[in-house]
C-alpha cells in the first residue's frame, strides 16, 4: 500500500515543529514526510530585532535544517514555494512541483504596509536573516560615511521606526543600545543621532498594560529614543517620512514594523482569507479543505472571549504545530481522535535591549532584568522543544543574569 504524501510548507516556528512532532510520533512509518523552505536553515523570527541593530550575531539566530530535523525520517526540499495547487492537490516551486495528500501551511508573514506610498521603495523590514542583516550593514555604512563627507548630513544618523508595536518597541531597544558604540566606532558625538518611533495609534505597544507601556517609554526615552505616538506616516520617500501633520523627518534608515499579514501565497492560491490569513475550523484545516492545514501567521483564530483576532505569534504557532502534529497522525492511522487547537496564552514578554524588558507572565507583571530573564529562558525552552540540551548549549542565551 502506498504511504499517504505529508508536505509541509515553510520551516519556521509553525513548520519545523510540525516536523518535529510528526518524527516524534513514528509517522515516518506511516506516511512520506517532505519538509519545504526557501532556505537550507531555520532562523528565529522572535529574535530578527537583534541581528537587525547588530547586537547578536545573526547566526545565533539560525541553524541548519538537517541539523535539527532527521533527513532519513523527513525529505527536505530546498525551494521557493509559488503557489498552492488545490484543486491537483499539488504545490508549485520555483524549481519544482511536489503533489501531496495531506498539506501543511506555515509560510509565515510579510510586512503590512496598509498600502501606504513609498514603504516597498524605501523602508526595511524586520523578517528574514537575509533582509536584518542588510539593515544592520546599511546602518554601519551610515555611521561610517557620515565623517567621510565635508557637508554632514544629519539624515544618515537618523533612524526612523514606523510602528511602536512589538517588533518596533524590541527593535528600538536594541538600536538604543547599539548606538553609543556605533558612535565609539565611528567618531560620532551621541546627541548627533536621533531614534525616532513614530506610531498611528493613541499610544505605544496598544494592547499592553498601561503601566508596562509606560515604563519601556521612560526607559527608551531615558536612552534618548525620541516618540511620535498618535502620528500617522503619509508617505515615505528616499528622503525620510512624510507625516499626516505635515512634518518631515529627514532619514536614510526607515524600518517598518508596523504589524504582518499572512504570506501573499495564500491570496494568490485563492484561499478566501483577511489581511492574507486564513480562518481556520477548530482542527486548523482550512475551511472547506479536509486536506490542508494552515498554521502560525498564515492562520487566523478568533478569541472568543473578546471576539477579535489572536494577534499572531510564535508562542501560537508553536501550539498550532503539536496539535496540527496530532491530527495529521489521527488522519493517517484513524489512532487518536481530532483535536479542536485551544490556545494557552502564557504571557508575553517584549525585550528592550540589554538587561531590560517588560512582560506579562501569566497576569503577573514583570520588568528590567527579571523581565529579561524570563525572556531569555522563553527563547531556550523552544530551542530545547526543538533540540534538547545540545541545542540550547549551542545557540541558547546563556547569559541569563
Ligand atoms: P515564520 O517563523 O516566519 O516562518 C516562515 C518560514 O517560511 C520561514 O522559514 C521562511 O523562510 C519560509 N518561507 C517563507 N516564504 C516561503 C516560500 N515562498 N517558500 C518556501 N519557504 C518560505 N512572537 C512571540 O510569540 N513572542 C515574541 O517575543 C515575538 N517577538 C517577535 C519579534 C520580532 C522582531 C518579530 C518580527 C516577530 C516576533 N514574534 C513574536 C512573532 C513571531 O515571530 C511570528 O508570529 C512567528 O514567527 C510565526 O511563525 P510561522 O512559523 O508562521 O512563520
Amino acid at each position: 500500500k502506498k504511504k499517504p504524501r505529508i508536505v509541509i510548507l515553510g520551516a519556521g516556528y509553525a513548520g519545523i515543529m510540525t516536523a518535529s512532532r510528526l518524527t516524534k510520533a513514528g509517522m515516518h512509518h506511516e506516511a512520506d514526510i517532505t519538509l519545504v523552505n526557501k532556505h537550507n536553515y531555520h532562523y528565529q523570527t522572535t529574535w530578527l530585532h537583534e541581528p537587525a541593530a547588530g547586537t547578536l550575531h545573526h547566526d545565533k539566530t539560525r541553524m541548519k535544517i538537517e541539523n535539527v530535523i532527521d533527513t532519513n525520517k523527513v525529505n527536505f526540499v530546498k525551494g521557493a514555494v509559488k503557489t498552492i495547487d488545490r484543486e491537483g492537490k499539488k504545490v508549485l516551486l520555483e524549481n519544482g512541483e511536489l503533489e501531496y495528500d495531506y498539506l501543511v501551511v506555515g509560510l509565515g508573514s510579510v510586512p503590512e504596509t496598509f498600502g501606504i506610498p513609498g514603504v516597498q521603495e524605501h523602508a526595511f523590514a524586520i523578517r528574514s536573516v537575509n533582509s536584518v542583516r542588510l539593515i544592520r550593514e546599511h546602518i554601519e555604512y551610515k555611521f561610517a560615511s557620515y565623517n567621510n563627507e565635508d557637508e554632514k548630513h544629519d539624515e544618515y544618523l537618523t533612524f526612523v521606526v514606523a510602528g511602536a508595536g512589538f517588533t518596533g518597541i524590541e527593535f528600538v531597544g536594541e538600536l538604543s543600545e547599539r548606538v553609543p558604540e556605533l558612535c565609539e566606532e565611528y567618531d560620532i558625538d551621541r546627541d548627533k543621532v536621533r531614534i525616532v518611533s513614530v506610531e498611528a495609534a493613541p499610544t505605544a505597544l496598544p494592547g499592553f498594560d498601561e503601566e508596562l507601556v509606560e515604563y519601556a517609554m521612560n526607559l527608551l526615552e531615558s536612552r534618548g529614543v525620541e516618540f511620535k505616538i498618535n502620528t500617522p506616516i503619509k508617505e515615505v520617500t528616499e528622503n525620510g517620512v512624510l507625516l499626516d501633520d505635515g512634518e518631515e523627518i529627514k532619514s536614510h534608515t526607515v524600518v517598518w514594523t508596523t504589524g504582518v499579514r499572512g504570506n501573499p501565497i495564500i491570496e494568490n492560491s485563492g484561499f478566501e482569507a483577511m489581511r492574507g490569513r486564513v480562518k481556520v475550523e477548530k482542527d486548523l484545516r482550512a475551511p472547506d479543505h479536509d486536506d490542508v492545514f494552515i498554521i502560525g501567521d498564515c492562520s487566523l483564530i478568533i478569541n472568543e472571549e473578546i471576539n477579535r483576532p489572536y494577534p499572531p505569534t510564535a508562542q501560537i504557532a508553536i501550539q498550532q504545530a503539536y496539535t496540527c502534529a496530532g491530527n495529521l497522525k489521527h488522519l493517517v492511522t484513524g489512532k487518536g481522535e481530532m483535536e479542536a487547537f485551544e490556545p494557552d496564552i502564557k504571557g508575553t514578554v517584549a525585550s528592550l535591549g540589554g538587561k531590560e524588558a517588560i512582560g506579562l507572565v501569566g497576569s503577573k507583571k514583570v520588568y528590567g532584568g527579571s523581565a529579561s530573564a524570563v525572556k531569555k529562558m522563553i527563547d531556550n525552552r523552544y530551542l530545547f522543544m526543538l533540540g534538547g540540551m545540545p541545542l540550547v548549549l549551542k545557540k541558547g542565551k546563556l547569559n541569563i543574569f
